[in-house]
């Protein structure tokens, strides 16, 4: 296709992705320039009309999904009296246990360890939690562009100089349509990434810019849930119940949810690790069986099952952050792996970086330097913060989990003995693929799969409609595979196409080819729900996710 003109907007700050850090990020922004507005006569104007956010969701929100159990600290900082100004808190945390599951029983530790303390929590919906933010957003005068996706980072020389938002209207051979809209460039004075986990235009910085000598690379798990309508009676309002064990085995790291937003509606899901050594491990099924323990199924019997949804989790921690501040650009949130695994918490430090960038930018315009060297203060500011001190006691948290799940949590107690250290001060980390073995080193059992029974289980497609998920049918592919070749020969032998089972939404499929020249990968494009999960867990990293066009994706509600 030719060089579209396109047109090009300026502004000061261009945030990418509407989830709690970017949402944050806007809003702390807005504040700190009312505030100085409200008194400054001299200096330059400043107005929060200037900051632009990207979402690629259809609506803010709709592509935010998380657990959740909200640690308030920093949404306190922000909006301080969030409760009266009607935050969408589900419930507070009233009780919380947790159990280790074997096939068939159940039992609950006696004590829950300090990280598992939910007190003075709160039950969210995170998408819900993104509506309620992104409405302040707008109110400060931010402007939000939903539907507009970040497709390309501009850049003038190494300086960060803004995005490209995504062509519209193109057809699955990359031809324009009659609907054709070519993307904006949105040239701006500092780009924030706050895409989530696996951030694509992060994913080209941190490439592009050499950003991942941070110590380890980042460990990814991949988080599945469904929420679901029960009869009362089986489990109190705020209850949080957290599983060890079944049906995870004792050399993967996860483990299961189950948090009652009301005493009839459940949030309940999964958690594993994508390093797993057999390649046809699939966490989706995974979570089908969870459902069909006599502890889990006791409290869904009978119930209906409303909403499904994935995502992945960044979970290396302090040592696989990457550096931060860069020429032109932030990263924040998930997109740099701000998340706690030990206490399975993101959302509070997505909220807490996201303000400290805002800090930054707003000195920034003030003094009119968005220098590099003043974008560093990014850094210096949250290594300064709790958000460090929080990262810094679990620095070596998720590694000990690399050995097996009980090697973990030997190491996790004597990390909390020795400040986080254990016995030497870094535990290094392997890419989540290198663990995945040949299909033909491991046994039979990775390979069972679960009958769905349509009540209590289900099938991919099933869960997947349950996502609301749609993408304009005819667009080009989005999941870009660099080499065909490869998955019809090479990993079909040595792996099994294990893209079919990590998967959560049955985007790949093994399909004979019509001339009967063997079988061939089909792709499923319009299934995608955006958990990123082929993008990391590709043993060959041939697989590469971009945005598709704008809109298109998950429709998340209450997840
Ligand atoms: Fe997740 Fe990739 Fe499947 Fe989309 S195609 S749902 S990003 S694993």
């Amino acid at each position: 296709m030719p060089e579209a003109e396109r047109e090009t907007l300026e502004t000061e700050v261009v945030i990418v992705g509407a989830g709690p850090a970017g949402l944050s990020c806007a809003l702390r922004l807005a504040q700190l320039i009312e505030q100085r507005n409200a008194k400054a006569t001299t200096g330059p104007a400043i107005s929060a009309e200037n900051i632009y956010i990207l979402e690629k969701a259809g609506e803010i929100g709709a592509h935010c999904l998380s657990g959740a159990v909200l640690d308030p600290r920093s949404l306190r900082e922000l909006v301080p009296d969030f409760e009266r100004k009607g935050a969408p808190i589900e419930s507070a945390v009233k009780d919380d246990a947790v159990y280790f599951l074997t096939p068939r029983g159940q039992w609950k530790l006696p004590v829950n360890p300090p990280f598992l303390q939910n007190h003075g929590n709160y039950i969210v919906s995170v998408n819900k939690l993104a509506r309620w933010l992104g409405g302040l957003v707008e109110s400060a005068g931010v402007s939000v562009f939903p539907g507009f996706a970040g497709s390309e980072i501009l850049y003038e020389g190494r300086r960060v100089a803004g995005v490209r938002t995504d062509d519209k209207g193109i057809d699955r051979n990359g031809n324009p349509k009659s609907n054709f809209q070519p993307g904006y460039d949105l040239r701006a004075k500092v780009t924030v990434l706050a895409e989530g986990a696996r951030g694509s235009l992060t994913k080209q910085l941190v490439r592009q810019q050499g950003l991942d000598h941070a110590e380890n690379p980042q460990a990814y798990s991949l988080g599945v849930k469904e929420l679901w309508q029960v009869p009362a009676g089986r489990i109190s309002r705020g209850q949080v119940i957290h599983t060890a064990g079944w049906p995870l085995s004792g050399r993967q790291f996860g483990g299961g949810f189950i948090y009652a937003l009301e005493e009839t509606q459940l949030s309940v899901g999964l958690v594993a690790g994508l390093d797993a050594e057999d390649p046809r491990f699939d966490v989706h099924n995974c979570f089908q069986q969870f459902k069909t323990h006599p502890f889990v199924k006791g409290l869904l019997d009978g119930g209906e099952m409303l909403r499904y949804g994935a995502k992945t989790i960044p979970e290396g921690g302090y040592f696989s952050i990457p550096t931060t501040a860069v020429d032109g650009a932030l990263i924040i949130g998930d997109a740099a792996g701000f998340l706690n695994a030990q206490r399975l918490k993101g959302i509070h430090l997505a909220i807490e970086t996201g303000m400290l960038a805002a800090e930054t930018l707003f000195e920034g315009l003030v003094r009119e330097d968005l220098s590099e060297a003043a974008l560093k203060q990014f850094e210096t500011k949250w290594r300064a913060s709790w958000v460090h001190d929080e990262l810094w006691k679990v620095r070596n948290y998720r590694q000990g989990f690399q050995q097996g799940f009980w090697p973990g949590v030997l190491h996790a107690g004597l990390q909390m003995v020795t400040g986080g250290r254990g016995v030497r001060a870094r535990y290094p980390l392997r890419k989540d693929h290198e663990h995945m073995e040949h299909l033909d080193e491991m046994g039979p059992g990775g390979a069972a799969k679960i009958k769905p029974d349509g009540d209590l289980t289900f099938d991919k497609l099933s869960d997947v409609y349950r996502s609301g998920t749609q993408h304009e049918e005819d667009q080009p592919c989005h999941l870009k595979i660099a080499d065909f070749d490869i998955c019809n020969n090479r990993c079909a032998r040595e792996y099994g196409n294990p893209c079919q089972h990590f998967c959560p939404a049955a985007v790949y499929e093994m399909e004979e080819s019509p001339d009967g020249s063997g079988r061939r990968l089909k792709i499923n494009a319009s299934n995608c729900v955006h958990c990123k999960t082929c993008d990391i867990a590709d043993p060959y990293e041939i697989i590469t996710w971009v945005t598709p066009e704008g809109g298109g994706g998950p429709r998340y509600d209450r997840m």
